[in-house]
């Protein structure tokens, strides 16, 4: 078995409905559930050995717009959210990942050295992620207390405007050159997160965003949850500039498991096979190389293909990959050690 650190999965936001629905988030990942993909025992079984845990702020349930008769749909953009609320909910996703450490569920990372631990442990290593940062202050107040909570990474925005920068939509096809990059407030967010030491991640953000923070890190670049353009042409895919600009700055892709970011056709079915997966893997290893994909699931956030199902499920791509051609080393690099290599390197390790 291959052990897997993964760049992102949106367990926190199933949990957090678990809660708001008056269940125990807690017990719901110690003992497992048959909903969503990330428990305890199934992260166990898939090798899912840790990975980076978004607070989200929820838009509503996302529902991707109907495909036209040629294929082509374009999900419109969610509305902003306002900071009050937005903070509120971020609060109570960062408390469930605290009182998950707490009750021994999982381990929540602050460096490297805490993920390496954990995994040698048999514990779930979880890093705390912000994806799209609307429960932040243009002053970053809160970005001070996010990051003695444990945040380690944030990715500026989601696929909505906020007061730091532009997402792109859902939509096939479609350019990610969709509009607005950063605003003054989010070249700031970038300049703090490279002082405090906390990740930047590009999904999500508009093309001219994803060069705006480009320009201004001083750290890798880094897609934690996506996938090639050039073969599922929706917006939230990279383009072979971006790759390339990845590849240069010794970043990062993590490859991304959502079946609408997979397929050619770019159609929400999870009748995907693995040989869409592999695909992408091979695009981004011939143009990246094998120190810079890694894995970035999207477990609890999309559809992802029947064959891999859940967490459990995990080691069936590394079984594709390895079929594909991947050695030991290759996988090794994939599943995990390129995220710690990146990590380290954001953290000022
Ligand atoms: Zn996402």
């Amino acid at each position: 078995m291959e052990l897997v650190f993964d760049g992102h999965n949106d367990v926190l936001l199933r949990l957090w409905r678990t809660m708001k629905a008056g269940g125990d988030p807690v017990a719901e990942f110690m003992n497992g559930t048959t909903e969503g993909h990330i428990d305890a025992p199934r992260a166990r079984k898939g090798g899912l050995a840790g990975g980076f845990c978004a607070i989200y702020i929820p838009s509503g349930e996302l529902i991707l717009k109907e495909p036209d008769e040629s294929g082509h749909y374009v999900t419109p953009l969610s509305d902003p959210l306002p900071l009050g609320p937005s903070l509120e909910v971020a609060l109570e996703k960062a408390a469930i990942a605290l009182r998950l450490e707490r009750a021994g569920g999982w381990r929540l990372c602050r460096s490297t050295a805490d993920v390496r631990a954990a995994m040698d442990e048999g514990v779930f290593a979880a890093v705390l992620h912000m994806e799209g940062c609307e429960a932040l202050d243009a002053d970053l107040d809160n970005l001070e207390v996010f990051y003695a909570a444990g945040l380690r990474s944030l990715g500026p925005v989601w696929s909505r405007h906020n007061i730091f920068g532009h997402g792109v939509p859902f939509a096939y096809p479609m350019s990610p050159d969709t509009g607005p990059g950063l605003t003054d407030a989010g070249f700031e967010l970038v300049r703090a997160c490279n002082r405090l030491g906390i990740l930047i991640d590009l999904a999500h953000i508009t093309e001219k965003g994803f060069w705006d923070v480009a320009n201004t890190t001083d750290q890798p670049l880094v897609a934690s949850h996506s996938n090639v353009h050039a073969l599922t042409p929706v917006a939230r895919n990279l383009t072979d500039r971006q790759l390339d600009a990845i590849k240069e700055s010794g970043g990062l892709v993590g490859l991304n498991y959502a079946v609408t970011m997979l397929r050619p056709d770019g159609r929400d079915n999870v009748e995907t096979p693995l040989s869409d997966m592999v695909r992408h893997t091979d695009y981004l290893v011939e143009r990246l190389g094998i120190d810079h994909v890694a894995l970035g699931s999207d477990f609890d956030g999309a559809s992802i293909p029947e064959e891999i199902s859940d967490a459990a499920g995990n080691q069936n791509l590394v079984a594709a990959l390895r079929d594909a051609g991947y050695a030991d080393e290759d996988l090794r690099k994939i599943c995990r050690e390129n995220w710690l290599r990146i990590m380290a390197s954001a953290w000022h390790e």
